[in-house]
Order: C-alpha cells, then sequence, then structure tokens
C-alpha cells in the first residue's frame, strides 16, 4: 500500500509559530526529511522512532541534491510509509514545495500541504515591522535574492520602486550590495527606512536598522549571519516603537532543559512565555522494573494492612506503582495508610488518583523528606518506599535514625539515559550557543552528562532545582545557580536573576 506525503512548514525558528496541524502530522510521522532551516524547537517534536533523514545545506555536513530529495520522498511513500517533508517557513514560498511534489504527482502517491508562517511575515512582526500599514504602503511583495545561474537577478527593480509597498528579499545576504544599488539606479530614495532581520524569531534575533543608501556600509560593519530577511519601506521606521520581542525578560536566552520524556513540559511552556528559546531534550526516561515480584509482594502487604506509610519521591514513582496497584487490587488496597509525597509534582501526581499527600517537607529533597518525616512517624512505624533503582541515600539514612521504624525500599523502576538523534548538544555546547542548562533532579544531570559525555562542563552555566542537583553539577565542573524554593516558579526566577548576571559579565 502506497504511503504519504505531508508538506508542512515548519515556521521560521520559534517551536510555537508551527501550526497546530503540522505538529500533529509530525507526531504521526514514521518517516521525516528536514531542512537546515528548521528551529531546534520544532526538531525536537520528531517522534523518537521516526527515520530522520537531513536534507539541507549546513556546511561541513552531507547534504541531499533537490533530485535526490524528490526520489527519497517517493521511495519511502512507496513503501508504505508516512512521510513528513519538514521544512522551514511555509513550504511553497522560495521553499522549492512544488518541485518535490511533480514526482509524487507522476507515481500518484498522494500528498498533502500544511502551510507554515512563512519568516517573509513572521520575522517582520517580531521585530515590530507590519509589513503593511495604510499610512505608509498598499502593498508588500516577497522578493527572492537568489541569483540564476548565469549570475543575472530575474528582477524588476523598476515595477519594485514604482509599487513603493513593502519589499522584503529571502536568500538576499549574498546580493545586498546588487540589491540596494538595482533599487537606487532605478530612482529608489535613497533616505527610505530599510532593515536587515537576522535569525528572527530565535534567541539569536538581532536587527540592523539604516536606510537603502546606508544599508551595505553598516551591515558590512555588524557582521551579519544567515539567514536573514532584507525589509525595504517606511514601515521599517516602526521597528523602535513597536519592537517587543527583545523586551521580554529571557529574550536572548537560549534554554536547555532536560527532563523525563514521559512528564509534561510545563517547564519549557514557562520560560517560553518569558521569551527563552527553549530546547528540550528529553535525557533520561522512566521505565518499570522488569522483575516485578518485589513490588507485587509489597503491594500484597500493603493491603494486608502491612504498612503505616506509603512515600514518594517523583511523579513518575506514583505513576509505576499506581499502575501496578491498580492491575492486581483497586485503591481500597490503601487502606488507612499515611502518604508522604517529596514535593509539589508528585503531590499532583497523587490527586490524579484522588489522593493528597498527608505530608510534604520543608525542602523538597530526600535528606529533609527522610528527617521531617521520621520526626512525623509513630515509633514503631512501618514505611514503604517504591522508587527508583538508584534512589537517593541520603533518605534512607535519615529515616533509619527514627524510633524503631521498619523501612522497605522497593526499586519500581529503572533509569534510562536517551541522546537526541537530532540537536547536536555537544556541538551547540561547544560553540556556546547554550546559554544554561536547567535540572529537576540529579538524575537529570547524570543523564545529561551521559548524553553529552566528555563535553567541556564548566562551558555549562547549570540552574538547579535543590542541592543535590546542584552537588551533581558542581561534581562535574559546571557553574551552579539554585533555585530558592523547590518549585518551578522559583527555578525560573532563578534563571532570569542568573541571565542578568551573564549579561553584566559579558
Ligand atoms: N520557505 C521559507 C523561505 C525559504 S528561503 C519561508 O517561508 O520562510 C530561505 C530564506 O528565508 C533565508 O535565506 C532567509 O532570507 C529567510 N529566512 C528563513 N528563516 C529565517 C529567519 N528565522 N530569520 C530570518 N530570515 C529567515
Amino acid at each position: 500500500m502506497a504511503g504519504k506525503v505531508w508538506l508542512v512548514g515548519a515556521g521560521p525558528g520559534d517551536v510555537g509559530l508551527m501550526t497546530l496541524k503540522g505538529r500533529e502530522v509530525l507526531s504521526q510521522a514514521e518517516v521525516v526529511v528536514y531542512d537546515a532551516l528548521v528551529g531546534d524547537g520544532v526538531l525536537g517534536l520528531i517522534p523518537e522512532n521516526a527515520k530522520l533523514i537531513f536534507a539541507g545545506k549546513r556546511s561541513g555536513n552531507h547534504f541531499l541534491r533537490q533530485e535526490e530529495t524528490n526520489r527519497v520522498l517517493l521511495e519511502e511513500a512507496l513503501a508504505g510509509k508516512r512521510v513528513v517533508r519538514l521544512k522551514g517557513g511555509d513550504p511553497f514560498v522560495f521553499g522549492r514545495g512544488g518541485e518535490e511534489l511533480e514526482l509524487l504527482v507522476e507515481h500518484g502517491v498522494p500528498f498533502e500541504i500544511v502551510p507554515g508562517v512563512t519568516s517573509a511575515f513572521a520575522v517582520p512582526a517580531y521585530n515590530g515591522i507590519p509589513v503593511t500599514h495604510r499610512d505608509f504602503c498598499s502593498s508588500v511583495h516577497i522578493i527572492t535574492g537568489h541569483r540564476r545561474a548565469d549570475h543575472s537577478y530575474d528582477i524588476d527593480f523598476d515595477a519594485l520602486v514604482h509599487t513603493r509597498g513593502t519589499l522584503i528579499f529571502l536568500m538576499g545576504i549574498a546580493a545586498l550590495p546588487d540589491l540596494m544599488n538595482g533599487l537606487l539606479a532605478a530612482g529608489m530614495d535613497p533616505e527610505l527606512p530599510a532593515a536587515v532581520l537576522e535569525r528572527g524569531t530565535t534567541s539569536k534575533q538581532r536587527r540592523v536598522s539604516a536606510t537603502v543608501g546606508t544599508l551595505e556600509r553598516v551591515c558590512s560593519e555588524t557582521m551579519i549571519q544567515t539567514p536573514a530577511i532584507i525589509v525595504v519601506g517606511k514601515v521599517c521606521g516602526l521597528a523602535d516603537t513597536f519592537g517587543w520581542a527583545e523586551k521580554r525578560p529571557l529574550a536572548g536566552v537560549r534554554v536547555l532543559v532536560t527532563r523525563p520524556r514521559e512528564l509534561v513540559s510545563t517547564l519549557a511552556d514557562m520560560l517560553r512565555e518569558k521569551g527563552a528559546e527553549v530546547l528540550e531534550l528529553p535525557a533520561i526516561r522512566t521505565v518499570p522494573v522488569k522483575d516485578m515480584t518485589n513490588v507485587d509482594a509489597a503491594i500484597e502487604r500493603l493491603s494486608g494492612g502491612g504498612y503505616d506509610w506509603l512515600v514518594f519521591t517523583s511523579p513518575s514513582g506514583v505513576s509505576i506503582f499506581f499502575d501496578r496497584l491498580l492491575a492486581l487490587h483497586d485503591l481500597r488496597a490503601l487502606g488507612g495508610v499515611k502518604l508522604a509525597a517529596i514535593g509539589q509534582g508528585t503531590q499532583k501526581a497523587l490527586l490524579k488518583y484522588g489522593l493528597r499527600a498527608d505530608f510534604l517537607p520543608s525542602v523538597y529533597d530526600g535528606e529533609t523528606l527522610g528527617r521531617e518525616l521520621r520526626e512525623a512517624c509513630a515509633p514503631g512505624s512501618r514505611v514503604l518506599i517504591p522508587r527508583a533503582a538508584i534512589g537517593n541515600r541520603e533518605l534512607i539514612e535519615e529515616l533509619e535514625k527514627g524510633q524503631n521504624l521498619t523501612i522497605t525500599d522497593v526499586a519500581t523502576y529503572d533509569t534510562e539515559y536517551t541522546t537526541s538523534n537530532v540537536i547536536d548538544e555537544r556541538g551547540e555546547i561547544e560553540q556556546g550557543e547554550i546559554d544554561f542548562a536547567v535540572f529537576t533532579s540529579a538524575s537529570t544531570v547524570r543523564g545529561f552528562a551521559a548524553a553529552v559525555k566528555d563535553v567541556d562542563f564548566t562551558k555549562v552555566n547549570a540552574v538547579c532545582i535543590g542541592r543535590q542537583t546542584a552537588a551533581e553539577a558542581q561534581k562535574r565542573g559546571m557553574r551552579t545557580w539554585i533555585s530558592e524554593k523547590a518549585t518551578l516558579e522559583s527555578l525560573v526566577r532563578r534563571l532570569e536573576e542568573a541571565a542578568r548576571e551573564l549579561k553584566d559579565e559579558r
């Protein structure tokens, strides 16, 4: 059976600018053919098991020629796969989307187009430039600055000058002098505002404002990096008034968030809301232990009233334990057991089962939980702790100091480390592309370290929840900041402070 190809626009960089339909289609993809212009945030959404084919041009890397890309799409679809061709911006705006469809049509392969937010409009918007404005222009034009094989341009400069509309040049940086000279020769006012907008909608967004007459000189002084667009028109003058993206508290900050793959990323959303560019790399994965004998025995004892306290140290710990309990019994197996949770995230996981923790420590870490719970327990209490196979030692040590407590520490899950197969975390750190890494547990630090191997950890600025997490990061030489409280809000606040500190230092 023939598969299908979806030509999907990934938007200009910011993952929030990908369409809902694009996201949905991507989540179902079996093969993903992607370009260099696709933002890292979007790459992070590619399903773990999808086959990845890089078709873009990134210096030094192998890349596919257009005909090869066309052929790959055809072959994968004929093999019955759900193929997503992921392209920067909109697939039909200078994206060669049309060319990629021809072969599919020839072979009767079904396809769909999922339009994207084009950089031509989104990048000006992120710079406070409305591409049209009734007071200044009545049209907007998107033009390629790409030269033809014979080095000439296919641009009617006279016509462009006559329209008096906003002009947006894509792929025009190398041609910038020719483009401005072409406009001037056709009679354009050299005083007309113009701007170059670099790496728009990402944390590296930058704007160079000038006029048609001075843009070339100003740009040669500022080392423009691609991708970038050129905007010509009176509307460019509005950027200083309407510029908003750079005013967000975490604008310009690129953050790596490592988290267990299963957890929804509230943290990433909170950081994005403050303007950060977030790379989510699921560095650890929790998997239930293969041999459930000990877990089942503990559940049997629990249902017979064999424990006074049931202690949880992570949200995954809660869901894995209750999945098993509910496979064997129902919630009545809990009887009157008291519940303890290490923090709010774990408490929330309990609430999903209609349960509220009887006990939360004043500081959300293993040591405090052990010390305070030991004082809250009646002498002789029997305590069950279903948790990770390599769990925190201090929790047990502290509990053992209690009066006559019987402690049962049962491994319910293992922690596995995973790495991203699309994003080169290591390279990004070495090149200083990551401003901060955020860690919510010691195991995420270990997962990250396993993923990037022997990277120079002194280049990593780590913002951590809790002392144990920070200790794990410091052990490897990272520079660390610790959140005041063990909540995500407090963590984000600490990151804002750290970002200000770094800015002052630079
Ligand atoms: N289909 C894409 C355009 C592909 S042509 C779209 O709709 O956006 C590639 C050109 O797009 C680049 O040379 C650059 O001019 C522009 N571009 C793409 N992403 C950009 C970004 N984030 N910031 C600035 N320009 C970008």
